[in-house]
């Protein structure tokens, strides 16, 4: 027998390696994916609520402005939402003293609600109810349309920028983090504590001309990057990032049902590999489920707790996936019981007398920082 004939003989006799993987069979969900309807719903709500808040925030600080005269509004304490570093100061006060600070209380109670909100639902507050991370959901969808794609920046310069927003909270929380109960008290109550709302809401009526190149380069980002601001910069959602951390309830998919198709992937703002990792435990995941929205197959991707022991995905996630509707529903548990408290313990509202808002707001832009 010749060479060529041997090497014949012993191909026949090659028995075939049995496939070390069941082919996979693709099931296509039997009800259309509604997360991201409820998501902007959500969003919308939330933006139109925010514009509520500012809108009586500035006829409320007009009428101080104009020597307590014209349109006369009461002062709407949701616009603490936006000091969440006042939030952090009084938090830790509340921590250190047991007792509810007196100004600025509703951004401590908004502060803990978002950072409940972490522990339990992921980044939620970031996708489903911050206004500026809709705007930037805004800014990269129009990219998207407008140059069709988005940007991704390379992994080497990636990864160390997404340390900024980290660096930002350390700077804040050093800070803090040095201060006793008294100095923290003691800081809210200078002119420029009891006013910072209304400082925040000059900058933005009066904004130079640093500070408008400098947010119109973000939004330039912002548009050619996913999340810019979020992704890289926002300590807010370092903050909360961190607490994610514990949240019970992440994404998950089920190596079983999942085609690896990778459409969950690519769907992803968070550039967070979803189609090779069985639960989502990365700090930049904000729950927005556009993974789960892409994808098309049963079973296989949910925002949901960790899994049943069951032969079959659908017994698996019994009673542990939630629902858009579920997640709604958590949010806004959360959001209105710490309300709802704040109220009905008389600890919302900021209450000082009208003459210090007669005195301080018309000189508010003349007022400095006590540290500076
Ligand atoms: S993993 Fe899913 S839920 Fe998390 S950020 Fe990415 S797309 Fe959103
Ligand atoms: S979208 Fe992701 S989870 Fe769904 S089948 Fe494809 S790879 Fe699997």
């Amino acid at each position: 027998m010749c060479a060529v004939e041997k090497q014949i003989m012993a191909a026949k006799t090659i028995q075939p390696i049995p496939s070390a993987q069941p082919k996979k069979i693709f099931i296509r969900h039997a009800a259309p994916d509604r997360s991201q309807r409820a998501r902007h719903i959500v969003q919308v709500v939330f933006l139109l609520l925010n514009a509520w808040l500012g809108f009586q925030f500035y006829l409320w600080t007009r009428y101080f402005e104009r020597g307590a005269s014209g349109i006369r509004v009461s002062r709407p304490p949701g616009i603490e939402g936006w000091l969440p570093i006042a939030g952090l100061m009084n938090t830790k006060y509340l921590l250190l003293t047991g007792h509810v600070p007196q100004i600025h209380p509703a951004a401590m109670f908004l502060f803990i609600g978002f950072m409940l909100m972490s522990v339990l639902l992921k980044k939620a507050f970031c996708s489903w109810l911050c206004p500026v991370g809709a705007f930037s959901e805004f800014l990269w969808k129009a990219g998207r349309r407008i140059f069709g794609r988005n940007l991704r920046l390379p992994r080497w310069f990636d990864f160390p920028l997404r340390g900024l927003k980290y660096l930002l909270l350390g700077l804040f929380v050093s800070v803090i983090g040095v201060m006793s109960a008294a100095a923290l008290q003691d800081f809210m109550a200078t002119p420029y504590g009891l006013v910072a709302d209304v400082k925040m809401l000059n900058f933005f009526r009066n904004i130079g001309l640093t500070a408008a190149v400098v947010i119109g380069l973000l939004i330039l980002l912002s548009t050619l990057i996913q999340n810019f601001w979020c992704r890289y910069l926002c300590p807010y959602g370092a903050i909360m990032g961190l607490a994610s951390l514990l949240s019970p309830v992440k994404i998950r998919r089920d190596q079983q049902a999942c085609i690896d198709c990778g459409k969950c992937a690519k769907a992803c703002p968070a550039q967070i590999p979803v189609d090779k990792l069985v639960q989502i435990r990365s700090v930049e995941c904000t729950a927005c489920m556009e993974c789960v929205a892409a994808c098309s197959t049963q079973d296989a991707l949910q925002f949901a707790l960790p899994p049943r022991r069951a032969d079959t995905p659908a017994d698996r996630w019994r009673r542990r996936a939630l629902t858009p509707l579920a997640v709604c529903g958590v949010l806004a548990y959360i959001f209105l019981a710490v309300v709802l408290f704040a109220r009905t313990t008389n600890h919302w509202q900021t209450n000082l007398p009208q003459s210090v808002y007669i005195q301080l707001i018309p000189r508010a832009n003349q007022l400095t920082h006590p540290g500076m």
